[in-house]
């Protein structure tokens, strides 16, 4: 893969759950913010999608 991973580890959120989502950044984000509003009852909105986005990290390389 050429482009740069991101994951987000829902693991790191508050609550018992255990999801982790990688991909491209902006698909990350996206899947994450419906997540965020299914699974733990948020609001869409500018300070959810910075939240998500300052918690993504690199996935592990070669994985
Ligand atoms: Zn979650």
């Amino acid at each position: 893969m050429g482009w740069a991973a991101n994951m987000f580890d829902c693991r790191e959120w508050p609550g018992e759950c255990t999801l982790a989502i990688s991909g491209e950044e902006d698909e990350v984000v996206e899947a994450q913010l419906l997540h965020a509003m299914q699974a733990h009852g948020q609001q869409d909105g500018p300070d959810l999608r910075k939240l998500i986005r300052a918690s993504l990290k690199p996935a592990p390389a070669g994985a």
